[in-house]
């Protein structure tokens, strides 16, 4: 029997606010604990919690970049539960009337794109964070994070296997930096994803006894994770036991899924309105100006550098996957450079040198104009291809202009024909065998041949000027 798998995903991701949900506190990470608290966000008697405002408008912001509805009436709730990080005994989210409805995302499908439906997208608190290392008998607790602002988007069981499940992880990460509304940092914790996981005959339409998976804190542990929660439960049934309702947490050591608590003990959070907060309603001019300010997204961007600039699919996919990335590239591209030239570059030489320094481009030293100047002296001839790797290289590491560097470091191409002519000749007399070999029709050699020539001239040589002596003589 074939199976399938259904997939959920709760993804909650930190929203960029300066200040927490309800109150004035800061969120900035890795700060002293406790040291950005109040009496609001620790959740002291009589206090009153006041809505922040960006908070909202990043929410809606998100809404409207993946298509959803937005509620034109919203309000919060207070979810239920005791736990020391959570100072007040409820943590503030939205249960009924959240602030977005519907929407999807589009990840790669088999030719075609698969669409993600959204259930919905909701604003809720964060909760602190319990302490245990520094003493063998007390727990701390660190209230920093209590109460900076958490958007939570709830995925419909669309995804069938571990890698759209990442994919759609990814194309997420990358809209909530697009529009500015998160940084997506995994490794942070700003960018969190829960998946709900269950396993059916293929062609049922019953959905199979789910699973939560918790702990996955990056691209690949997604993939990993869910791929062996899968496979597990295929295994389970097949040998003719029930999957158990449980959450269980990635182990990353092990590569395998272990259980934390059953349905048994999961809680009953008690939701209902929160008589602090006032209920939302929304302005729709407000909301058409949040549309009119958004960015180009990044589907969007890819389709036009595939149409106006020829652009392949892959790289278009690879340049606007970062906004930063996708920008730089445009720049270079608005100052004169040949789009494909500059597409070449960036996703070569460059990304591989961002990706050793683990540096986003606009962190590098390295500006649009410098590699516009660069991709000139190529064009030009003042430098060939080959040396242009060395130039680059340089420009990166100092910063310098391409013009100073081939000037310093006496860079500049030879296309000098009668000293080439010269070398080719020294090179062809010490090498008499591969000669008659050449001439005997083992025309591959001339690749040997031009070799001598650029080791010789350090590869200054202007490579069309050496293939046509080349040819010339042994022709
Ligand atoms: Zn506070």
């Amino acid at each position: 029997m074939q199976y399938e798998a259904v997939i959920g995903l709760e993804i909650h991701a930190q929203l960029l606010t300066d200040t927490k949900i309800f109150c004035g506190c800061s969120t900035e990470f890795g700060s002293e604990p406790n040291t950005q608290t109040c009496p609001v966000c620790t959740g002291m008697p009589g206090v009153l919690p006041v809505m922040n405002s960006k908070a909202v408008e990043y929410v809606v912001r998100t809404g409207l970049a993946l298509n959803c509805e937005i509620s034109s009436h919203s309000r919060f709730a207070r979810k239920n539960y005791f736990y020391p990080d959570l100072p007040k005994g409820y943590q503030i989210s939205q249960f009924e009337l959240p602030l977005c409805e519907g929407g999807y995302v589009e990840i790669p499908g088999n030719g075609s794109n698969r669409r993600i439906s959204l259930t919905r997208i909701h604003l809720e608190e964060d909760a602190g964070k319990n302490i245990h290392e520094g003493s063998a008998s007390d727990s701390f607790v660190d209230l920093n994070r209590a109460g900076v602002p958490l958007m939570e988007i709830v995925s419909e069981p669309d995804i069938r296997t571990a890698k759209e499940a990442s994919d759609f992880m990814k194309k997420l990460r990358t809209i909530v930096r697009y529009i500015n509304v998160s940084d997506g940092n995994m490794e942070q914790g700003s960018l969190r994803c829960d998946a709900n996981v269950s396993v059916r005959p293929e062609g049922m339409k019953e959905l199979g006894v789910k699973t939560e998976i918790k702990n996955m804190n990056s691209f690949r542990f997604i993939e990993k994770a869910l791929d062996y929660e899968i496979k597990r439960q295929i295994k389970v049934l097949q040998e003719g036991g029930r999957i158990v309702q449980e959450t269980r947490l990635w182990n990353s050591e092990k590569g395998i899924t272990e259980s934390m608590r059953s349905k048994e003990e999961a809680h009953d959070y008690r939701y209902f309105p929160d008589p602090d907060l006032v209920p939302i309603e929304f302005d729709t001019s407000w909301i058409d100006e949040i549309r009119t300010h958004m960015t180009e997204l990044p589907d969007v961007k890819k389709k036009r550098f595939m149409n106006e600039w020829d652009i392949s699919e892959q790289d278009a996919e690879l340049l606007a996957s970062e906004r930063s990335t996708a920008e730089w590239f445009e720049e270079t591209v608005q100052l004169g450079a040949d789009p494909k030239a500059a597409c070449n570059w960036i996703k070569g030489d460059f990304m591989k040198l961002l990706h050793e320094d683990n540096i986003l481009i606009v962190e590098s030293r390295i500006k649009p104009l410098n590699l516009v100047k660069m991709l000139g002296l190529i064009d030009k001839g003042t430098i060939s291809g080959k040396i242009a790797k060395t130039v680059f290289e340089e420009m990166y590491k100092t910063g310098k202009k391409a013009g100073i560097i081939v000037e310093e470091k006496g860079l500049l191409q030879m296309s000098d024909e009668s000293g080439i002519e010269s070398i080719i000749d020294d090179i062809l007399a010490d090498n008499s065998d591969a000669v008659e070999k050449f001439k005997a029709g083992e025309n591959k050699l001339m690749g040997f041949f031009v070799g001598q020539v650029m080791k010789e001239t350090k590869g200054k040589a202007n490579p069309k000027i050496v293939n046509e002596i080349l040819r010339k003589k042994l022709g």
